[in-house]
C-alpha cells in the first residue's frame, strides 16, 4: 500500500525507532508512547486488520515477536500488555495491523462496564 505509514516504516522509508526485524516482521517505538514502554509490532506485508487474511503462520510469528520485544525492551519479567485495535469500534487508527506492547509502569484501568 503506497500510500500506508507502516509499510512505509517496514520499507526503511520513513524513519522509525526500530526495536527488532526480521524478513517478515518489524517492531518500532510508537511516537505518542501511553506508557514508557510502548512498542508497536507489525508484518512487513500489509494487513489492514487481524481479520485481513493474515495466515496462522504470519499470525504466530507477529504474536512469537511479543516476546522477544518484551525481552528487549526488559519488561519480560515485570509484565506487560498487549492491545490489538480493530476496526472502527476498536478505535484502529492506522490501517496496517499492529500489536501494541505496552509496559514499564503499571497499566491505568480505564474500562468499565459496557452501556
Ligand atoms: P491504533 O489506534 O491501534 O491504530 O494505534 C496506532 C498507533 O500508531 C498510535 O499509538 C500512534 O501513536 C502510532 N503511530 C502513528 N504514526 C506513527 C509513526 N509514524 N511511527 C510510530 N508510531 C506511529
Ligand atoms: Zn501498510
Amino acid at each position: 500500500m503506497s500510500d500506508c505509514i507502516f509499510c512505509k516504516i517496514a520499507k526503511h522509508e520513513v524513519d522509525a525507532k526500530i526495536v527488532y526485524e526480521d524478513d517478515t516482521v518489524i517492531a518500532f517505538e510508537d511516537t505518542n508512547p501511553q506508557l514508557p514502554v510502548h512498542t508497536l509490532i507489525i508484518p512487513k506485508e500489509h494487513r489492514d486488520h487481524i481479520g485481513d487474511a493474515v495466515d496462522e503462520v504470519l499470525l504466530g510469528h507477529l504474536f512469537a515477536t511479543v516476546s522477544t520485544v518484551a525481552k528487549l525492551k526488559g519488561v519480560d519479567k515485570t509484565g506487560y500488555r498487549i492491545v490489538v485495535n480493530t476496526g472502527e469500534d476498536g478505535r484502529q487508527t492506522v490501517h496496517h495491523l499492529h500489536v501494541h506492547v505496552l509496559g514499564g509502569a503499571q497499566m491505568p484501568i480505564r474500562m468499565g462496564p459496557a452501556d
